[in-house]
């Protein structure tokens, strides 16, 4: 008898989590929304315990967008990640980071995490030609820069970012012009980021 492991063809899984993963591409929002929450409350959750020193500030969560540029951007205060972060959870896909965090902080984790499967960060590239990380960790570390434009090789460089958090911009594709638009992005905030525990920020604006 012969046993083993499945293995996967990254080059093959991407178009289907591209395209079949959500049926409604407007779930990006919902996803990376979720996940700057997310690194907000495990930042908060560190505090509590004396693992992150310092005071916190403002942990708003602030959605950005440059038409004219072509991008959205989703920009948070909370944990950031360090390189080997980067590799670690966003390298790998269904590697689900809020999965290990609740495993490892339980009990005194009462802040709601809400990631499960791994899967909602790669939600972006339903809209993306390419998606760019910048990020820098509440531990002491250099900032980074990831970019991927699903293919799926990606690059990760050092980058000046001063202030702790994460920005995930997205390089929205011909096929997905209406997220250049203000109201869209807005409604589709109305529908699914009320009621969280971070405030959400559009256009100035508290969702
Ligand atoms: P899940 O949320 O189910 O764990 P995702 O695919 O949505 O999976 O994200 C993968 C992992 O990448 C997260 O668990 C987290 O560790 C990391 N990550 C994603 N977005 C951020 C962010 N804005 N700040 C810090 N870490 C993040
Ligand atoms: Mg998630």
């Amino acid at each position: 008898m012969q046993k083993g492991s499945i293995r996967v063809q990254t080059e093959n899984i991407f178009p289907i989590i591209k395209k079949f993963l959500y049926s409604e591409h407007d779930i990006f929002i919902r996803e990376l929304v979720s996940n700057a929450v997310d690194a907000t409350q495990k930042l908060k959750t560190l505090s509590s315990i004396g693992e992150a020193k310092g005071e916190l500030g403002d942990l708003s969560i602030t959605i950005s967008l440059d038409s004219a540029a072509r991008t959205v951007t989703i920009s948070d205060k909370g944990i950031g990640m360090t390189a080997e972060e980067v590799d670690k959870y966003l390298n790998q896909v269904a590697f689900s980071g809020a999965e290990e965090f609740l495993n490892k902080y339980k009990g005194q984790n009462e802040n709601n995490i809400i990631g499960h499967f791994g899967l909602g960060f790669y939600s972006a590239f339903m809209v993306s030609d390419k998606v760019t990380v910048v990020t820098k960790s509440f531990r002491d570390a250099p900032a980074v820069r990831w970019e991927c434009d699903g293919s799926p090789e990606f690059t990760l460089e050092e980058a000046e970012k001063t202030d702790r958090g994460t920005d995930i911009i997205l390089h929205i594709n011909d096929e997905s012009n209406e997220f250049l638009e203000a109201d869209r992005i807005k409604s589709v905030l109305n529908r699914f980021c009320h009621f969280l525990p971070v405030p959400i920020f559009f256009e100035g604006e508290q969702i």
